[in-house]
Order: C-alpha cells, then sequence, then structure tokens
C-alpha cells in the first residue's frame, strides 16, 4: 500500500504483547496484593486488553484519560504541543501502598507520562513503573522512564492498534506508519481499506 507501510504486524505485536505480559508476571508474582495496571484512554486500551489476557497473576484495572494542549495544528510530526497536560477522568482505585503500573500506547515528547508519573507519584505507590507499547526516542523533550516498551519506532506517524489519527484507524489490527499526513487530511479514508481482513478488501 503505497500511503501506508505495516510497521508491525497482528502476529509480531501478539508475540511482543507475550513476552511483555511474561516480564510483568515474573516481576509482580511475589508481591502481597496485585498491581494496578492504569489504562491511559483511550490509546492503550487495546494493548492493555491484551496484555491482561496474556498475564497469569492476578491484576486491577483502572484508566485514566488526560487532555495535553496541542495548538492549532493536528498531531503530526512536529506539530506544536505546548505541554500543558491535565487530567480528564481519574482513577478510582486508591493507588497508596499500591503497586502502580502505568499502561501507555506510545511516548512521544515524554510530556504525558512525566505528567503521569509525577501525579501518581504523589499518591505514593509502593512502586510506580511505566509500559509503553511504542517508544519513538528521538522525539523525546521530557526525560522520562519507561521500564517496559513493546518497540521502539522512528519518528514516523503511525495508526492501528489503539493508536488514531483524529480518532480514526485505531481498529486496524497491526500498526501502520502513515506516509504523508497532510494526503491523510485531505482525504481522511485514504487508509481505510486496510481496516478490511485479508481477502475482504
Ligand atoms: P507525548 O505526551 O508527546 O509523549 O504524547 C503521547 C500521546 O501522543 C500518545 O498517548 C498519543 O495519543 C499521541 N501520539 C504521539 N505520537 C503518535 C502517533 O504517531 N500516532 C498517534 N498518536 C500519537
Amino acid at each position: 500500500m503505497g500511503d501506508a507501510a505495516t510497521l508491525v504486524t497482528p502476529g509480531q505485536m501478539a508475540a511482543r504483547v507475550a513476552t511483555l505480559a511474561g516480564e510483568l508476571d515474573g516481576r509482580y508474582a511475589g508481591s502481597s496484593e496485585p498491581p494496578l495496571l492504569v489504562g491511559v484512554l483511550t490509546g492503550s486500551a487495546f494493548f492493555l486488553a491484551d496484555l491482561v489476557r496474556a498475564m497469569t497473576i492476578h491484576v486491577n484495572l483502572d484508566f485514566i484519560s488526560i487532555s495535553s494542549y496541542r495548538g492549532p495544528q493536528p498531531r503530526v510530526p512536529g506539530g506544536g504541543r505546548s505541554g500543558v497536560v491535565r487530567i480528564v477522568k481519574d482513577i478510582d482505585i486508591a493507588v497508596t501502598g499500591r503497586d502502580v503500573v502505568i499502561i501507555e500506547d506510545i511516548v512521544d515528547t515524554g510530556l504525558t507520562l512525566n505528567y503521569l508519573r509525577k501525579t501518581l507519584a504523589q499518591r505514593s505507590p509502593r512502586s510506580l513503573t511505566a509500559v509503553a507499547l511504542l517508544d519513538k526516542a528521538a522525539r523525546r523533550i521530557v526525560p522520562v522512564p519507561v521500564e517496559y516498551r513493546g518497540f521502539e519506532i522512528p519518528d514516523v506517524f503511525v495508526v492501528g492498534y489503539g493508536l488514531d489519527w483524529q480518532g480514526l484507524y485505531r481498529n486496524f489490527p497491526g500498526l501502520l506508519a502513515v506516509r504523508d499526513v497532510a494526503r491523510l487530511a485531505n482525504n481522511r479514508s485514504l487508509l481505510v481499506h486496510a481496516l478490511a481482513p485479508p481477502g475482504v478488501a
């Protein structure tokens, strides 16, 4: 497909998620209480759902939603970010004394994860750990620890497996690198054929 390239296939995704799940199992197997996995809405929902189903220990789940002001530009590579991040929906479960695991879809500038880490750390968890499916390390503005990562990816705009472009394309089962975001902006259905399973398109 000319307008996008598959960066991670569904099979590669499942294999990596299973490995991460095994690592988290090992890390928290001996803990007295299940770890509290905090999914960052909305992008991490698919990753979180697959991750916990590959885990074999007890876990607790909660979700947090944040918004970050991005300026007038859409979220394109190099797009404007003011760094203003705020909580839109907080978690309901108390984190004090708990092993808290932040589940992110992607760490890009690091502003979001940095804010989340600081905010949750103030609530005195027993431990605080971040798992990011994707790490765009080349774009980092704020250095922030990422203890577990699925894939380090180059500075490309990606959609699929929960990641969106203007709310669309989350439901592509693998990860697509969009070659030209401006072309997508002119035709939001540009990549829609990628959503159909093989043999159906
Ligand atoms: P950060 O605060 O710059 O690290 O941005 C993290 C958020 O930016 C992610 O949770 C995504 O919502 C969004 N984001 C960053 N890069 C991409 C991308 O390539 N595709 C889709 N969303 C992205």
